[in-house]
């Protein structure tokens, strides 16, 4: 898989991880890497499932939407 930002560019450049609420593919300079143990409103887990923090990788545009969004 090809990172998607990097796609978007014209870029050619191998995917590292993928973004768990978009499923876009982001290479390393794009991959946002978010250990906050507890997100508002459980997505996209059930947060009452998830007592440690776990990896989770997100796009950009996902990163921008979930910080950013109110
Ligand atoms: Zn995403
Ligand atoms: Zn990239």
């Amino acid at each position: 898989m090809k990172c998607y930002v990097d796609a978007m560019e014209g870029k050619d450049k191998d995917a590292v991880a993928i973004c768990i609420v978009c499923g876009m593919g982001v290479c390393l300079d794009h991959a946002i890497r978010e250990d906050v143990t507890i997100w508002e409103g459980g997505y996209p887990f059930p947060s009452e499932k998830v007592s440690k923090n776990i990896p989770r990788i997100l796009c950009p545009a996902c990163y921008a939407a979930l910080k950013g969004g109110k």
